[in-house]
């Protein structure tokens, strides 16, 4: 098969779709590789690196996009991207239908194969292609907040671990999944006081096993969200409905209860966000107040430590890009039912259910 990996042109986003190491898989098994000039360097890799494992490396995007069976990337495509995909290209990425209707009806107008990372299932019903991004956001979230609860960047001006004689900052953290475990783990790990909450009693006496004794778990509901969002200082977004739009856990009249300059990061943004008043923002310009609160919501949290992620990413994403290259994608699929959970929009039609449901299609 002939693959294409182009460069990333969504603000900030220097990932890249496979690493040098990948493309060997690839080119060892005589798949042609095509890879956009200067794609990889974001993330530490050169169009050398990626020639010397077979790749040939092309100028444009468009040259990518029209020379490929199966084109491999990060992001979804942004609107300059939608013209160049083609009918019955396989388009292997995260796409975030839910999140955008101009994307979907593109897609299906493009009567492509879109594969969605964020849908393709484990045996137990996880989702191995979104779990290293998560680890990475979950992380990065508590590395974020705790730098916008700075005052001279509009936080509470509180240092999340405290000092000896001064009680550490308040984290809460809202979903216990992989985010929210990853961010209760750095937040606990810098010595704040933190509360994470779900609605999955599993999650929470996981998180109550491996989490130390000040980290404290709480059931979500709206009453007990309210009561807590007025003593904390960073609030963490980390729910996911598979597939679906976030559930809105704070509302805008909350942000009345809250302190001013306490800090919100909405990691579930690229999922609509679970906060009302979340609006998607960049690593350019990544925060913005409402109400005295500092709301937090870069769509594309793991694109500002792109060596971690494109790494990370490809290091799941790559037995999949094997089998699909290797077997195409209706074999590769029907053998594989856990890739199959990512078939999103085939040929025009939308075979994901929760895509139909957020836009009544
Ligand atoms: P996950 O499935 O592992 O965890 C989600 C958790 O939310 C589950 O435990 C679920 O029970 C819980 N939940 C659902 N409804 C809830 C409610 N009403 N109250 C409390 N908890 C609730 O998902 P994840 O991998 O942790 O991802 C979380 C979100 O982060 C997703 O929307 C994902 O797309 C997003 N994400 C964003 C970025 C970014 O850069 N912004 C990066 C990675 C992931």
């Amino acid at each position: 098969m002939i693959v294409g990996i182009p460069k990333e042109i969504k603000n900030n986003e220097s990932r890249v779709g496979m690493t040098p190491a990948g493309v060997f898989e690839l080119t060892k098994r005589n798949h042609s590789v095509f890879v956009q000039s200067t794609a990889g360097e974001g993330s530490g890799f050169f169009d050398k690196d990626y020639q010397e494992v077979g790749a040939t490396v092309l100028e444009t995007i468009e040259e990518v996009y029209s020379k490929s069976e199966m084109i491999v990337k990060v992001k979804e495509p942004i609107a300059s991207e939608y013209p160049l995909i083609k009918e019955n290209q396989i388009v292997f990425t995260y796409f975030h239908f839910a999140s955008s209707e101009p994307l979907t009806l593109a897609m299906i107008k493009s009567k492509a194969i879109c594969i969605a990372y964020e849908t393709v299932e484990d045996n137990d019903g996880t989702l191995p292609l979104l779990t290293p991004m998560s680890e990475v956001a979950g992380r990065m979230a508590i590395q974020q907040g705790a730098k916008y609860l700075e005052k001279p960047i509009k936080g509470r001006g509180i240092l999340l671990g405290g000092v000896p004689g001064v009680k550490p900052g308040k984290v809460l953290i809202l979903g216990a999944g992989v985010v929210g475990v990853q961010a209760a783990k750095m937040a606990a790990g810098l010595g704040a006081h933190v509360t994470i909450m779900d609605i999955n009693m599993k999650r929470l006496r996981y998180v109550n096993d491996v989490l130390p004794n000040h980290v404290t778990t709480a059931f979500s509901s709206e009453y007990s969200i309210r009561q807590l969002i007025k003593t904390h200082d960073l609030i963490v977004g980390g729910v996911l409905v598979k597939g679906g739009k976030a559930p809105k856990l704070i509302t805008k009249d909350m942000l009345k209860e809250m302190r001013p300059g306490t800090v919100i990061v909405d990691v579930a943004v690229d999922q609509g966000g679970c906060f009302e008043t979340t609006k998607a923002t960049t690593h350019e310009d990544p925060t913005y107040i409402i109400d005295d609160v500092v709301h937090y919501c870069v769509a594309n949290m793991p694109g500002a430590v792109p060596y971690t992620s494109t790494m990370a990413l490809t290091n799941v994403t790559l037995p999949f890009v094997l089998n699909l290259a290797n077997k195409g994608w209706e074999k590769a699929c029907e053998e594989d039912q856990n890739l199959s959970k990512g078939l999103s929009i085939v040929k025009g039609d939308v075979v994901y259910k929760e895509i139909n449901e957020a836009f009544n299609l």
